[in-house]
């Protein structure tokens, strides 16, 4: 039983053919063209389809799991875009399922990554050009009844805080996204690079000890906790992994953001919660979206013993 697992990220996208053990048979990448669908096209094409039972897409979103589609906010032609549809008639008769990029990432690295024992409860983060989520519990992906759970980046932090794009005040990705914590930065008299005022710039500035770059992770530290410690008072979670482009400062992140948890941890249970970097790196989406498909193809077996082990 081997599935086709779909990342549909804002720039580019990925397929692979997985095997029920994990393993990414072919792995194809493409960057998003002129026409996004004859991207995914393509993508189906060099992959190969032959012996699949079964496709797990992860994408960028908003996504509408009920309706099979996507509005990823990076691809403009595609709103509402019938992604399901679509690949369905790529690809006829096989089943395809459909869940946000960090739901998959979260799923995939449930399943793949190096959490051993396995959590019981894994919150995964996104955190990049927006801040996206997933939670796992007990091995099965919560998506919600619209497909949207785990959107941690619309949690507000600081009811006093900015305007978000989404309409609320304050939320974690007004203050914890890689352009937030730039604007922010430049702000509060960031000298940026000529040319790069980036996330990997000031991360840059905060290992040279530059104050206003550290004070920028800093502050995200301690939004990401809060935000951290508020999903994990509601579902008892045991680990969190963070990835993302603004994740690949590595300790400059994690260094502040296990201390500001530890800070800012109440209760007990709050208190043995690990935090550790993506373990899978840019195919942990993949690997969730074969989960995915797996799972949707054996749903009985998904808990314990099934295709996931
Ligand atoms: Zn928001």
């Amino acid at each position: 039983m081997t599935v086709l697992a779909i990342d549909i990220g804002g720039t580019k996208f990925a397929a692979a053919a997985v095997d029920p053990g994990g393993t990414l048979v072919r792995r194809v990448e493409l960057p998003v063209g002129a026409d996004p669908t004859a991207t995914l096209t393509e993508l189906l094409d060099e992959v190969g389809t032959a012996g699949l039972t079964g496709v797990g897409i992860g994408s960028a979103g908003p996504v509408d799991a009920p309706a099979g589609t996507v509005s990823p906010v990076n691809i403009p032609s595609w709103r509402d875009f019938p992604l399901v549809t679509t690949v369905g008639r790529l690809l006829p008769g096989l089943p395809v399922v459909l869940a946000g990029d960090a739901q998959c990432m979260a799923l995939g690295e449930w399943w793949r990554g190096s959490h051993v024992p396995r959590s019981r409860a894994l919150l995964g983060i996104v955190v990049s050009t927006g801040v996206g989520g997933g939670i796992v519990l007990d091995g099965v992906p919560y998506l919600g009844p619209t497909g949207n759970a785990g959107h941690i980046g619309h949690i507000t932090v600081d009811r006093d805080g900015e305007l978000c794009p989404c309409g609320a005040l304050g939320c974690l990705e007004t203050v914890a996204s890689g352009p937030s914590m730039v604007r922010w930065a430049l702000a509060n008299g960031w000298a940026a690079p000529a040319g790069h005022p980036d996330a990997k710039a000031l991360a840059a500035d905060a290992r040279r000890a530059v104050p206003v770059a550290q004070r920028a992770f800093q502050r995200t530290a301690d939004a990401l906790a809060a935000a951290v410690l508020t999903t994990a008072a509601l579902f008892d979670i045991d680990d969190v992994v963070i990835g993302g482009g603004v994740a690949a400062a590595g300790e400059t992140l994690l260094t502040p953001l296990r201390q500001a948890v530890a800070k800012q941890a109440g209760l007990g249970f709050l208190r043995r919660l690990t935090v550790s970097p993506t373990s899978l790196e840019r195919d942990a989406g993949l690997y969730g979206a074969a989960a995915l498909a797996l799972t949707a193809a054996a749903p009985d077996l998904s808990r314990q013993k099934g295709p996931l082990g």
